[in-house]
Parts: C-alpha cells; sequence; structure tokens
C-alpha cells in the first residue's frame, strides 16, 4: 500500500499533522522512533492561532477539558516577588504537553487505527518519480506520495537535506517541571494562574494547567555549561535550585516541591534560518524546520501552524511535490521572523533591568493558518 503522507514523529507536530490530513481524506503514517505510548514533556502554551488549529481539528473539547485560560499573566520581581507588570489581553491558554499528545491520539484513531507507527525509527529515504521509500531500523519500510519530516530539533532528515551545520547555543541553560497542586499548599496562596519571575539573565514562569491540578514551570538562566540540546532527565532539581537560589520563597517552594522524575533539562540551542524546508517529496515541519529558543512561548503554535497549512496545501494540489512548495513558501517567512525574534528577546533577557521590566506582547498576534493563503 502507498500511504499519501508518511510523517516522521509523532511530537504534536507530526500528530496534528496527521489529524490534519486525515480531515482531508488523505491516507497518512506517523512512523515514531520511540515505543508506545510516545508522549513525554512538562507544559505547552498555546496563542490563539494554536488553538484555533485544535478547534477545527475538532479538538475544542478536549482543549477546554485539559487547558487552563488564564485571565492575567503577572510578572514579579525575582527577590520579592513584587507585581511588576500584568498582561490580561491574549493571555492564550497553557496546558500539559503529553495531555495535548493523548488527546491527538485518541482524535487519530477514531478515524483509523493503523495510522501510527511506534518503533519505527527512519535510517534511509529514497525518491523517484512516483513516490518516496522510506527505510526504518530493523528493515522495515513504507512507500508514500510524500514524506515530511516532523523529526524534532536534531532531525535527522534535517542533515540529510541541508547538510550537517551545527547548531549555536545561545548561553543558556532551560529547565521545566511538572508538580502536582496537592504538594505546594504553602505556596498556593502566592500563585496566580500564570506567574513569571523577572531577574537579569534569568526567568521562570508558572503556569497551572490541567484543570488547575498541575502546575507546570519553565525556568531560564544563563550558563556556561555546554550541556545537551536534548531534553534530559533528571536533571535538575538540583542544578536549578543552584541556579535560582536567590529567588523568593513562592518561587523556590515549586522548584522544591518538584518530582525529581518531572523534571528536565537542555542547553537551549538555536539554528540559523532556513531558506527552503522541500527537496522533492520531502519537506520539514515543526522543530525540524525552524526549531525557534523557548524565549518566546511559540514553538508549539508554529508547528500547529504548519500543520494545518501542509494539509490546506496537498488538499489544493495533491500530494505532489508542488504541494511541499506551497506549504513552505506560505510558512518560511512568518517561521523565520519568529525564530529572529525569539533570539533578539533571549538576547534582552540578559540585560535585563526587573524594576523598568514592561511585558512584551505575543509576536505577530493575529496570523489565522486556517484562512492564510495557500
Ligand atoms: C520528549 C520531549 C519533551 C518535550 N517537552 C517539552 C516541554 O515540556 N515543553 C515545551 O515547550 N516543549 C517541549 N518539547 C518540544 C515541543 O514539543 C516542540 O518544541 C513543539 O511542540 C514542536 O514539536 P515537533 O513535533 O516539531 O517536535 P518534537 O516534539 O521534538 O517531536 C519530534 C518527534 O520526532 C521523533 N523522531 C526523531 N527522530 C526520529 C527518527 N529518526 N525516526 C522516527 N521518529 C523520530 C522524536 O522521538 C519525537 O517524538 C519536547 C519535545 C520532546 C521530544
Amino acid at each position: 500500500m502507498q500511504f499519501d503522507v508518511i510523517l516522521i514523529g509523532a511530537g504534536i507536530g507530526g500528530l496534528s499533522a496527521a489529524l490534519a490530513l486525515q480531515q482531508q481524506g488523505l491516507r497518512v503514517a506517523v512512523c515514531e522512533q520511540a515505543s508506545e505510548p510516545f508522549v513525554g514533556g512538562a507544559g505547552l502554551v498555546l496563542g490563539a492561532s494554536g488553538e484555533g488549529v485544535l478547534q477545527k481539528l475538532g479538538l475544542g473539547e478536549a482543549l477546554n477539558d485539559l487547558a487552563v485560560r488564564p485571565s492575567r499573566i503577572a510578572f514579579r520581581h525575582f527577590q520579592t516577588g513584587r507585581l511588576l507588570a500584568e498582561t490580561t489581553a491574549a493571555t492564550g491558554c497553557q496546558a500539559g504537553r503529553t495531555d495535548l499528545q493523548r488527546a491527538l491520539i485518541a482524535a487519530i484513531h477514531s478515524n483509523t487505527r493503523d495510522c501510527l507507527h511506534p518503533g519505527h525509527a527512519l535510517v534511509d529515504i529514497g525518491q523517484d518519480a512516483n513516490g518516496i521509500t522510506a527505510l526504518f531500523a530493523g528493515r522495515q519500510m513504507l512507500r508514500g506520495s510524500l514524506l515530511v519530516a516532523c523529526d524534532g530539533l536534531r532531525s535527522p532528515v534535517r542533515a540529510r537535506l541541508i547538510g550537517d551545520e551545527q547548531p549555536r547555543f545561545t548561553g543558556y541553560q532551560v529547565w521545566q517541571g511538572l508538580v502536582p497542586m496537592a504538594h505546594l499548599s504553602a505556596a498556593a496562596a502566592g500563585l496566580g494562574e500564570a506567574d513569571t519571575w523577572i531577574a537579569p539573565g534569568q526567568q521562570l514562569g508558572c503556569r497551572r494547567i490541567n484543570r488547575g491540578a498541575q502546575l507546570t514551570w519553565l525556568a531560564l538562566a544563563r550558563s556556561n555549561r555546554w550541556s545537551d540540546e536534548a531534553w534530559q532527565k533528571p536533571s535538575g532539581i538540583d542544578s536549578v535550585l543552584t541556579a535560582f537560589r536567590g529567588f523568593d520563597a513562592v518561587a523556590r517552594t515549586v522548584l522544591m516541591a518538584t518530582p525529581r522524575e518531572q523534571a528536565l533539562t537542555r542547553g537551549v540551542f538555536v539554528r540559523d534560518p532556513l531558506p527552503a524546508w522541500t527537496q522533492g517529496r520531502v519537506a520539514l515541519l515543526g522543530d525540524a524546520a525552524h526549531p525557534v529558543a523557548p524565549f518566546i512561548d511559540q514553538a508549539t503554535d508554529l508547528a500547529l501552524e504548519d500543520a494545518m497549512i501542509l494539509a490546506r496545501a496537498i488538499a489544493a494540489a495533491g500530494p505532489t511535490p508542488e504541494a511541499l512548495q506551497r506549504y513552505a513558501a506560505a510558512r518560511i517567512p512568518r517561521a523565520n521572523a519568529l525564530m529572529i525574534a525569539a533570539e533578539a528577546r533571549g538576547a534582552r533577557l540578559t540585560t535585563l533591568n526587573p524594576d523598568t521590566y514592561v511585558a512584551s506582547a505575543a509576536e505577530d498576534a493575529g496570523y489565522d493558518p486556517v484562512t492564510a493563503p495557500v
């Protein structure tokens, strides 16, 4: 059997693309190197564009169940917790990465049971005039009209397409964690639905997820330790507590309450924006195409936007190289602009003075992948 589209990687990008393509009536395979349930990570923040895609994919109700929409985001002084600024408009919504992946997997399964192929690590690709052959470890093989690599920050397909460019270390380390609210009774009174502590060269964001039952946090700090660019466990609690030792008691209580197995860390690495994401019948999507540094909360939005535009391009031009070119042409300017904006925010964080802090809005709000030209 020949699939219309073979997607490599079952992160948010691959899963949302699968669902969007299924909705267009296409035969899709998602091949993931990990064995089931291939879920993981802490929290994700979604803006209006990402949420709009999930609604279009029929996941609006699931999102209502698993996400929290904060009425405000409070920005606080790192030492005292004093309120510096707050955002009350366009606060987006926040959810657990695992919860969102599970919701996407359930929706894909409800369409067809044979779309997801766990334990499929891509090792080689061949293209000819009629299609693409994907070869996996263990010598399994699939045929498709197109292959879209949603294989993340360290995309092996990107390395094949573009060459082995080396990522740049930004001088920052990031930690993420997940804490049950029940572990936080002492600090809970001082926590809102979304709080961010600001220090020169450091930031700690805490957000409630899962109907408020859990809290997810993301901490960024300057680091001269050249750590890996993949998420690693166990990080981390000791190193984050050392890096954030000057932070106020509420912030530190959150870090200390995090179960060791629920903390991840990695170095923040960036790659330069690419001028092209396709080669014949192969294209890149999500972090594989545009790894956005976590100085802005839009990596997941971008992956969801890619998924919607990809499905619309293939619906318009069929599963052809032309559809991939239309997809890439529609997406590259926005994704590359956000990569540049994220790096600029990282540079500003280094010299940030909490006493003169002004909250920044989401970059380029107002983009709608459901209606944007393809
Ligand atoms: C384990 C994990 C935890 C994460 N946790 C968080 C988090 O807590 N918060 C956050 O903001 N972001 C997190 N991210 C990143 C976030 O999911 C992405 O930035 C964003 O959602 C875009 O996702 P993506 O689908 O493009 O890539 P990813 O989410 O990175 O997914 C890529 C997928 O491709 C698979 N893959 C890679 N190589 C191959 C291969 N050769 N063959 C088959 N499959 C392959 C990987 O196993 C992975 O499942 C995490 C990513 C991962 C992989």
